[in-house]
């Protein structure tokens, strides 16, 4: 089989020991398993410097969407409201959740290369007292921006509403201290920057405010409370769970702390990220976010001026050599997007950029 490392965020590209760890079998009742599910489940409390008084992880089986959808149709009340901030396709999609299930919500609207404005938000909170939750993403995977969850958490925490944050895409490679920035829920998943393989999410939750939610759920699978629970008693998980990416997913977490926890692994995506946009620009490439708002995780690209080739064929090109590549999300602009987390380092980072290089000189020629 052809292999090739994935510069996608996610499942992204992992490290041999972690998928070794899913060569086994294991039973889903046994100490064993359940042992590692609560060690998981403290760990991740730790990497968010949080304390096991004041606030849990829960885990839930499906890709990260299942979690945010989990958390938003578990928590809000049919009396309550939610004000959704986007500045992309992830933001958007919770729009999407919140008008299935038939929460009511207030859509602040940001254009793709902004931030969600904490001023605004303070306005808008004060403009509107039925709002009782904001959610909002921190890394935005459509373009790459990274959004100021702080000062909006500080907002938020003022005038007294629940703080629900989409860090996909960035707990575990950017520091998050949780509760100092005024998020009462938090969802992230198996297979970004922790470094595991796909299967499951995880939510971090105040719990005060997880277990005040009790009778607000309109999904029985996705009942957050419900998944507490269960997984609260002994680390049994209420379904089936995915065990074998839950033994990779403790292993990936080993290895975070290897590698030095999250600061090493946030310098090292961030020095990914410094080095893929130097080389890129040089080549005649401009980034989509501006260098202030860049995130270091996800990078859209322009193609370069006059340039015309087709995506296909630029993809093709580099997956053949060992790389793969992602396509742009944004709708009206053509771009295309190069991820630099997971198992990635500066060597290719420029074994990427002599790829593209090469590829250069051909159309050209
Ligand atoms: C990856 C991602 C998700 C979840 O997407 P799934 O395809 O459901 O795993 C949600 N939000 C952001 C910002 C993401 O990057």
């Amino acid at each position: 089989m052809n292999t090739y490392k994935l510069l996608t965020p996610g499942p992204l590209t992992t490290s041999g020991t972690v998928k070794q760890e899913m060569l086994v079998d294991r039973c889903t009742w046994d100490d064993d398993y359940k042992t590692v599910t609560q060690k998981i489940r403290r760990q991740l409390l730790e990497l968010a410097h949080v304390s096991e008084d004041s606030y849990t992880a829960v885990l839930m089986q499906g890709s990260g969407t299942f979690s945010v959808e989990s958390v938003l149709s578990s928590v809000i009340g049919d009396d309550e409201m939610v004000l959704i901030c986007s500045n992309g396709a992830y933001g958007e999609r919770m729009t999407k959740i919140c008008d299935r299930s038939r929460i009511s919500y207030i859509h602040y609207k940001e254009s793709y290369d902004k931030i969600p404005d904490a001023a605004h938000v303070a306005d808008l909170l004060a403009q509107n007292p039925a709002v009782t939750h904001v959610a909002m993403v921190h890394s935005e995977t459509t373009s790459g921006i990274l959004n100021d969850i702080q000062s909006v958490g500080k907002v938020v925490r003022d005038a007294g509403r629940t703080f629900i944050i989409d860090a996909m895409s960035s707990f575990g490679g950017i520091d998050i201290p949780v509760s100092h920035w005024g998020i009462d829920f938090l969802v992230s998943s198996a297979n970004k920057c922790i470094q595991g393989v796909p299967g499951f999410a995880f939510v971090l939750c105040r719990r005060d405010k997880l277990l005040g939610s009790e009778g607000k759920a309109r999904s029985l699978s996705l009942d957050l409370l419900d998944q507490w629970k269960t997984m609260e008693k002994d680390g049994k998980w209420r379904f089936t769970s995915p065990t074998h990416v839950v033994l990779a997913f403790a292993r990936a977490l080993d290895e975070l702390t290897q590698e030095g926890g999250i600061t090493a692994r946030h310098r090292r995506y961030t020095e990914n990220n410094r080095l893929l946009i130097q080389r890129m620009t040089k080549m005649g490439f401009t980034p989509y976010i501006d260098k202030i708002h860049q995130g270091p995780i996800i990078t859209t690209f322009f193609y370069p001026g006059g340039a015309s080739f087709r995506f296909s064929d630029f993809y093709s090109y580099i997956k053949e050599r060992g790389y793969a590549i992602y396509p742009g999300k944004l709708t009206e602009l053509d771009t295309f997007r190069i991820g630099n987390i997971g198992e990635i380092y500066a060597d290719d980072i420029e074994r990427l950029i002599e790829i593209i290089s090469d590829f250069l000189k051909e159309v050209k020629a």
